[in-house]
């Protein structure tokens, strides 16, 4: 993320580096933080993962980082303002849309979305109505579903392919979400073109 020519930055001082690392809330409102790679901007005592030093941009107040195209933190809440719940989770669901066939934990999308693990599942749960795991789960029984019948690749690399590299609980996971194996669905399909 390119940070324009006429914002106002100030300097990441070591002051204002062990303000942030150590989460300290005297700095609240004297600086806040942007972290370049999430486009996400923090209060100093923010208590999400620290950022790395080299992606971060030190803005003198909200609205300056807010010209700059960053956008609040849900967790520390800079603006004072709360992300909606339902545009909060958009955005997670969208990553989990490009990224399910990727490890994906409930720890790392709590620390990409800037929440706790629980608030996280439990407000997921509430506003989609399924779990994130099982929100991933359907989403990487479709892609296989579809390699099944596109593809003549082996049920093995099929669960793979979409995420589930351990092929015992991609078969469990399949037959538990479809009522069929995979090697059955694939069968059954067949047989029906034929
Ligand atoms: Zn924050």
């Amino acid at each position: 993320m390119r940070i324009s020519e006429d914002v106002e930055l100030l300097e990441l001082t070591e002051l204002k580096w062990h303000a942030i690392i150590q989460n300290d809330a005297t700095s609240d409102g004297t600086f806040f933080y942007a972290v370049k790679t999430t486009g996400i901007f923090c209060r100093p005592s923010c208590k999400s993962k620290p950022p790395n030093r080299e992606n971060i941009a030190i803005f003198p107040n909200a609205l300056a980082a807010e010209r700059a195209n960053f956008r609040a933190c849900k967790r520390c809440k800079p603006t004072g303002q709360r992300l909606p719940d339902e545009e909060w989770i958009k955005r997670i669901t969208d990553y989990i849309d490009n990224h399910f066939v990727d490890t994906i934990t409930l720890g790392k999308l709590a620390d990409i979305a800037h929440g706790s693990p629980f608030h996280l599942h439990r407000t997921f749960k509430r506003i989609s109505g399924v779990t994130p795991s099982a929100y991933i789960n359907q989403l990487r029984i479709a892609a296989a579903k579809t390699k099944l019948i596109e593809t003549d690749l082996t049920i093995s690399l099929i669960g793979e392919s979409v995420g589930m590299a351990n092929t015992p609980y991609f078969i469990t996971m399949f037959k538990k979400m479809t009522g069929y194996t995979p090697a059955q669905y694939r069968l059954n399909h067949f047989k029906e073109v034929k």
